[in-house]
């Protein structure tokens, strides 16, 4: 058994001194992952920085009429925010379908984006995985990858991203803010995540010790009328095989503007630009819809097993565009 050492400091800068001080060390939000790969032995930190009572917990619009959310915020509590629901309704719809209640009850927002991916040979410490061991190779490339991606994969690894939140937020243009030891920065959501490539033991452009501390939205008037669909083997608690966040706006009986992002498909959450580029300046409709989903999974790499989700993301495209434009989109 191993021995791992404790504590849960008050403020934001004594959280980023004692992970900055100490490489063993990690951060622990709501723990809904990550205490299960510490009893798995895949993660090893000799030290946990427990920031889950910070007070990172504001949920506040902006006179702007976009909205900062604390790190720390539950992810329930978001879901629930009246304004959440009516500004950025793809947000509220992707962590309600994101997890189980009681997840959603202790799993925060800054946690969710950290969130480990769930490839099986990733948790299983006897399997060859480049994310946990660089350099020791993918059990997945040709094992069981039902899950896995067909967007964005490198041969070193083609692990699905787990987070539905996250694939709303790339849609939406959010900003990750994050502070370290040189103080805060910002990063754009679609930056945050990073491709698997050549070091898929990195996922984000974090330096040692930065910390989450809020999510920024900005101002996205037609957010109003978007959506999340997410298509998964089951109806609750369960990973998406494709999902789909989209806002639209039409004026003038063509589409001015739209935002896709995608889910379940690739390596990181997906923001849809040759979609978007296909459907911009066009009138809504079946054809341009499905032209648009063709030319966005056009570099996909399916395997075998996973084949099945190019059609699936196609067909969930074109679904999740014809609700938003049934519903008049928001200019
Ligand atoms: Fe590891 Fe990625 Fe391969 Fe899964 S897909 S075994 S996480 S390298």
């Amino acid at each position: 058994m191993r021995t791992i050492s404790y504590t849960r400091p008050s403020d934001v800068p004594g959280a980023i001194a004692a992970v900055t001080a100490d490489p063993g060390s990690a951060y622990l939000a709501g723990g809904t992952t990550e205490i299960d790969l510490l009893r798995l032995d895949v993660l090893r930190p000799r030290h946990l920085v427990d920031v889950g009572r910070l007070p990172l917990t504001a949920i506040e619009d902006l006179d702007d009429g976009g909205m900062r959310i604390g790190a720390m915020c539950r992810m329930s509590d978001v879901a629930e925010s009246p304004a959440v629901a009516r500004k950025f309704p793809m947000l509220s719809q992707a962590l309600l379908q994101g997890a189980s209640p009681q997840l959603r009850h202790m799993a925060s927002m800054g946690g969710n984006l950290m969130q480990r991916v769930r490839c099986s040979y990733y948790r299983d410490t006897e399997s060859a995985c480049n994310k946990r061991v660089p350099g020791s190779g993918c059990a997945a490339l040709d094992g069981v990858n039902r899950g896995h991606a067909v967007l964005g994969t490198s041969e070193q690894c083609i692990a699905t991203h787990p987070s539905d939140l996250a694939v709303a937020l790339v849609a939406l243009d959010a900003m990750v803010h994050v502070e370290g030891e040189t103080g805060p920065r910002v990063i754009p959501a679609d930056d945050f995540f990073l491709l698997p490539g050549d070091t898929p033991e990195r996922e984000h452009p974090l330096a040692p010790g930065e910390l989450i501390t809020a999510i920024g939205l900005p101002a996205v008037p037609m957010a109003r009328g978007s959506l999340y669909l997410k298509v998964r083997d089951r109806a609750s608690y369960e990973f998406a095989l494709a999902s789909v966040a989209v806002a639209l706006a039409l004026q003038d009986g063509v589409i001015q503007e739209v935002r896709l992002a995608l889910g379940g498909v690739a390596t990181k959450p997906w923001r849809a630009r040759r979609a978007e580029a296909v459907l911009t300046g066009q009138p809504p409709g079946a054809d341009l819809f499905d032209r648009a989903a063709v030319e966005e999974l056009e570099p996909a790499q399916p395997r075998p097993m996973n084949a099945f989700k190019v059609q699936l993301a196609r067909r969930t495209m074109v679904r999740a565009l014809h609700t938003a434009a049934e519903a008049g989109g928001f200019a």
